[in-house]
């Protein structure tokens, strides 16, 4: 197992559509440990194979989901966490619509491992079905809501090639490309190596 350098926007794999998965072997499952392990000492809640590199439709996540009970008011008693952790091989995504609103800077910011150390506001699908294989080559479906639908939307769209701040508002996006441009970013071969480099966030 090993902490994979994580490719910094710019670099081609980044803004490349990925292959399907042909065969689930041990250099794959190797890499999906490799990537489970390079996720969680970014700390991160998802990465996909293009961002170590990887030119394959797949993606690693882990988030833990605070199911409290809006609707009683009594959340103490109600409140349980769910923990989604998993890797989707040849992922399918269902979106519900997106709203026509403006992103909420407050609730709707989102970050990049590969635009480290900033975020933006975009507005995502409330919802949404994943469909994918698991390691074993078993199919499976999670119904997701909220941040978690947006974790999915997010590595998702990794694997065709497009980052977040590739989606953000004109007025973001100008402030995106000012800190790439900055920081040296946008330049092919860059990458940054979890618990090695630091984020200067
Ligand atoms: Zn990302």
């Amino acid at each position: 197992m090993a902490v994979l350098p994580i490719r910094i926007s710019g670099d081609p794999v980044l803004h490349t559509p990925a292959s399907p998965v042909a065969v689930i072997d041990d250099e794959l499952r190797a890499l999906v440990a490799d990537m489970f392990e390079t996720m969680d000492a970014a700390p991160g809640v998802g990465l996909a194979g293009p961002q170590v590199g990887v030119p394959l439709r797949l993606f690693v996540f882990s988030y833990t989901e605070d199911t409290g009970d809006e609707d009683t008011g009594d959340d103490d008693d109600t409140r349980t966490l769910r923990e989604y952790r998993g890797v989707a091989i040849n992922p399918e995504l269902f979106i519900t619509p997106t709203s026509v609103e403006p992103a909420d800077p407050d609730t709707e910011s989102e970050g990049c491992l590969s635009f480290p150390g900033e975020r933006f506001p975009l507005v995502r699908g409330e919802a949404a079905i994943l469909r994918a294989t698991d390691l074993d080559g078993r199919p499976y479906e999670i119904e997701a809501e909220g941040w978690l639908a947006r974790i999915f939307q997010h590595e998702f769209d990794h694997l065709d090639g497009l980052l977040y701040v590739d989606r953000i508002d004109p007025v973001y996006a100008k402030v995106a490309r000012k800190i790439e441009r900055k920081k040296g970013w946008g330049v092919p071969g860059l990458a940054w190596l979890p618990g090695v480099d630091e984020l200067d966030a």
